[in-house]
This record gives structure tokens, C-alpha cells and sequence, in this order.
């Protein structure tokens, strides 16, 4: 990787790439992988089951099936014992749906993200003050089925500011707002202004819900676009993150792509293009990186720059086996 330069490479003849720094796997990303490698060491041959996708990323999940990791939607699909174990995945999972594994007696380890954890335990807390918890967050998402189980009957969803007009809540309400670890900072900033001038005593979390992972990636992504063509964000479809990143470029005005690998690259794409962006999700393999830059590299000449906006070393501890039984969340 060189310095930038200061002639761009399209005013060279050469195709320029801009890596966004950072991207690619977070540490709860990396905690959730390690964790269902290691259940797998472990495991001796015996299968070991995860609930949903441990990571919303199609080739990571590939990858730990090839080892032996099966993958369930819910628990009926997983038999009963205290030698099965089960994996939960990164995104969290309802104490609705804790409570059954410790009821069947299974073997639970619980990669959920700690960030994620500690989302849940703000709507714990905001439920016991009897406020109303307005979850922003994007229906459907593993990790907003999660936390909104928290407190189901104290919790409502909203996706953007408009929602927040048809809540059907009184102006001296108690309300207070979460918010999913992956959504688009600048988004969800409008979504809170709008509950607090509906709601005026908005209570809000001591720091913010969205995460490090995604405020970085989101940031590096839009230092790469404000130089690029076009903006690669490696990553798969359900990926949160990744679709956020996408999204921020298409504000800035710069055409952008979401591709699981190299092969989804659409060589017409690149015509005409002298600035490549690459960035990836926090859910990506680092590799699948180096394997796009080398596919751009079969291009023709072309130089490579690194543009970091902050330096990451978040590192979360591995969790251990059956750690939910008589736990609250
Ligand atoms: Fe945890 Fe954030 Fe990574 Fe999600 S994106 S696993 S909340 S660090």
C-alpha cells in the first residue's frame, strides 16, 4: 500500500483504488466466528447447532457449514439434550427464546454481541421505569426481534421520522429511545429530533446505541467517496451495515454497489471509472477484499491507496458455555 498521491490515477492512465480503512470484521463479528469454531474444536465430531446466521455474511456462513455447523432458523429445530449445544448468534436473541433453550437444557453458548447485550439491557431498564420504549430499527432484523422481545409489550418500532408521527402515544408520554447497532448515524439523528419534539421528556441511553464498528465504517466509507467514481461495499444482502454503506454513497451523489465477492462485479460498472471506493461490512472476511482488489488488479494498471480515518483495536472476550441459565436480560 502506497501513500496517497497527488496526481489522481485516472489523470495517469491508471485506475485508482481506494480502500476505506477501516472495514471488514468488527470484534463482535470476529467473537461469533472464534466462537463457533472453537464449540466445533470442542465438539469432537458431534454437530453444533446455530440459531440463525452467526453473522449476516454468505460465505462466513458457508465456510463454518463446511465445518460443521449446522444452521437452524429457530430451536425446534434443534434436538434436546445437555450434550447439544447451540450457538447464538451475534444479533442477540429474545429471552423468550433463552428461556426455551434453559427449559430443553441445552448446551448454550451466547455470541451475542456484547454491544448488542448491552442494547438490551437499556430496554430492561427503560421497561422498569414503565416507559415506552421506541426501538428504531428495521422490522424483520434478527437483532431488533431481539431486543424488542426484551419488553415486548412495552416496546414499538419505527424505521424513520415519519413513523414517529403515527405512534399513537400522548405528548407527556414517557418515552425513550433505543436504536439498532447498525443503522446510518445521520438517519437515525433525525429520527431522534423528531421523537423529541413529539415527546419532550425523551428519555435517551448514556451513550450512543450504534455502535463503534458501524460509526467507522460508515465514516471511512464516506472519506473514499468523496474521492471516488463509484464505491464497491463488499458485503451480502441482509448485511445491515453493509446496506448502510451503500446508502451513504448514493447521498453523496456516488453510484454504489453491493457485491458478495468478486464475481458479482458487473465489468461495465468500471467503464470510464479512474476512482475506484472499496469498502466492506462488518460482517465481510477480510479476504474477500484482498480478492476484489485482485480482480480489479486484472484490469490493467492500477494503484492501491489505504485511506484510514481512525485505527480499531476493540477486542471482546470469548463467552462460555451455558452462561444464560438463571441470567435476566
Ligand atoms: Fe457488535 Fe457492532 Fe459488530 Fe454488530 S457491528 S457485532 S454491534 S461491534
Amino acid at each position: 500500500m502506497r501513500a496517497e498521491p497527488v496526481k489522481r490515477g485516472a489523470e495517469a492512465g491508471e485506475t485508482t483504488v481506494l480502500l476505506a480503512s477501516p472495514r471488514s470484521w468488527c470484534a463482535g463479528v470476529e467473537r461469533a466466528i472464534e466462537t463457533v469454531e472453537r464449540a466445533l474444536d470442542q465438539a469432537g465430531g458431534d454437530p453444533v447447532y446455530v440459531r440463525k446466521e452467526i453473522v449476516h455474511n454468505r460465505t462466513v456462513v458457508a465456510e463454518l457449514a463446511a465445518k460443521g455447523a449446522v444452521f437452524v432458523d429457530e430451536l425446534d429445530a434443534v434436538p434436546d439434550g445437555e450434550d447439544v449445544t447451540v450457538v447464538f448468534s451475534a444479533h442477540g436473541v429474545s429471552p423468550a427464546v433463552r428461556a426455551e433453550a434453559d427449559r430443553r437444557g441445552l448446551r448454550v453458548i451466547d455470541a451475542t454481541c456484547p454491544l448488542v447485550r448491552k442494547v438490551h439491557t437499556e430496554a430492561h431498564r427503560f421497561a422498569e421505569q414503565g416507559k415506552t420504549i421506541v426501538l428504531i430499527g428495521h422490522e424483520g432484523h434478527e437483532e431488533a426481534e431481539g431486543t424488542m422481545g426484551v419488553a415486548p409489550d412495552s416496546t414499538v418500532l419505527v424505521e424513520t421520522a415519519e413513523d414517529v408521527a403515527d405512534l399513537a402515544l400522548p405528548a407527556d408520554a414517557e418515552v425513550a429511545v433505543l436504536t439498532q447497532t447498525t443503522l446510518a448515524v445521520d438517519e437515525t439523528t433525525s429520527v431522534v429530533d423528531a421523537l423529541r419534539q413529539r415527546f419532550p421528556r425523551l428519555a435517551l441511553p448514556p451513550s450512543d446505541d450504534i455502535c463503534y464498528a458501524t460509526t467507522n465504517r460508515q465514516r471511512s466509507a464516506a472519506a473514499v467517496v468523496a474521492d471516488a467514481d463509484i464505491l464497491l461495499v463488499i458485503g451480502s444482502a441482509n448485511s445491515s451495515n453493509s446496506r448502510r454503506l451503500v446508502e451513504l454513497s448514493h447521498r453523496q451523489g456516488v453510484a454504489a454497489y453491493l457485491i458478495d465477492d468478486a464475481g458479482d462485479i458487473d465489468p461495465s460498472w468500471l467503464d470510464g471509472i479512474g476512482t475506484v471506493g472499496v469498502t466492506a461490512g462488518a460482517s465481510t472476511p477480510p479476504a474477500l477484499v484482498t480478492e476484489v482488489v485482485d480482480a480489479l488488479r486484472q484490469r490493467g494498471p492500477m494503484q492501491v491507496y489505504e485511506r484510514e480515518t481512525v485505527t480499531e483495536n476493540m477486542r471482546f472476550t470469548l463467552p462460555r458455555p451455558s452462561t444464560i441459565r438463571g441470567e435476566r436480560s
